[in-house]
């Protein structure tokens, strides 16, 4: 089949099934051009919640298409790639999470939404990279252990001096390997142009760029900004997005590295094989999913939107 029978076949299945495509920000351009809806992974799984379909195909990676079942139990969801995952999700364990509690009692534990969900399950509340500077500011204690993104904790902490925050060592390596030096170059081929950075960066790129947003703050910046051309420091995936809702601006990586694996492993074949044969789907025990809804839930308490 050529691309554009694959598409249709795609687009016949989606109704004949009852189905919605969620595409995240940094898959394959031709996996976002099929997409119901685009965007980061907390966004797709609350449309998904409010969507009347029996079906959910998600397009990302594997933590992903967990939290869109926590928080639609009812429908079936699908991850295209049974084995897309996170290597940062998978940097931190249940039981590592559960002897960091033990070294520090009556800590609470906020988890990234890049957490499996048994981390979730065992957390008080989830953040995103978008809120989460919000949520902890909003809990009522001081002393916070933070999980498992080392660079999102030092965002936080330093945007929060108030608090104590005691991070896990897990990471991102596609935003870990954008340097300084990546923005010094980016900077001299393209002076007029904002630097954008993804609060996953290290602590010296975030300090020296002109603006750090998660994918959604990206998106809106770009959108809202009177600036013509950006220099995006997080997976290259969201240039395709930003080049298509804004075809007047332009947009550069950061460098030619920030390419997540897991990202692009999803192509338009994948997306007909699992509508066609409805895999592979997410199958979460009971109590793992009260318990991460608790979390999530948490989360929405303590941010306004
Ligand atoms: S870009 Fe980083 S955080 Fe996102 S899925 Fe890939 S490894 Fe995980």
């Amino acid at each position: 089949m050529n691309k554009e029978e694959i598409i249709k076949k795609i687009k016949e299945l989606k109704r004949r099934k009852g189905a919605v495509i969620l595409v995240h920000n940094y898959q394959r351009g031709e996996v976002q051009d099929i997409a119901d809806f685009i965007g980061d992974s907390l966004e797709l799984s609350k449309i998904a919640q409010k969507m009347d379909c029996r079906i959910i195909v998600f397009c990302g990676v594997r933590f992903m298409a967990e939290t869109a079942k926590i928080l639609s139990p009812g429908k079936k969801v699908l991850l295209t790639r049974k084995e897309a995952g996170c290597p940062m999700a998978d940097m931190i364990t249940k039981d590592a999470l559960k002897k960091l509690k033990e070294k520090y009692p009556g800590t609470k534990v906020v988890s990234y939404v890049n957490t499996n969900a048994d981390v979730k399950a065992e957390s008080d509340v989830c953040c995103t990279s978008a809120n989460a500077v919000e949520v902890v500011r909003n809990m009522e204690t001081e002393k916070i252990i933070f999980v498992p993104d080392r660079n999102l904790a030092s965002y936080v902490a330093m945007s929060l001096p108030d608090k104590e925050i005691i991070p896990y060592n897990g990471y991102c390596y596609v935003h870990e390997r954008i340097s300084r030096e990546d923005i010094t170059k980016a900077r001299k081929d393209h002076p007029d142009a904002k630097v954008i950075v993804h609060p996953e960066c290290r602590a010296e790129v975030v300090q020296i760029a002109d603006m750090v947003a998660s994918t959604g703050g990206m998106v809106k910046f770009a959108r809202e900004s009177t600036s013509k051309e950006f220099i995006i420091g997080t997976e290259e995936g969201i240039i395709h997005r930003l080049r298509k809702e804004n075809p007047e601006k332009k947009f550069y990586p950061i460098s030619p590295l920030p390419v997540c694996r897991d990202m692009k492993l999803t192509t338009l074949e994948d997306v007909y094989t699992c509508l066609k044969e409805e895999k592979y789907e997410v199958e979460i025990e009971e109590s793992i999913i009260e318990s991460a809804r608790k979390a999530l839930e948490k989360m929405l308490q303590y941010t306004k939107s």
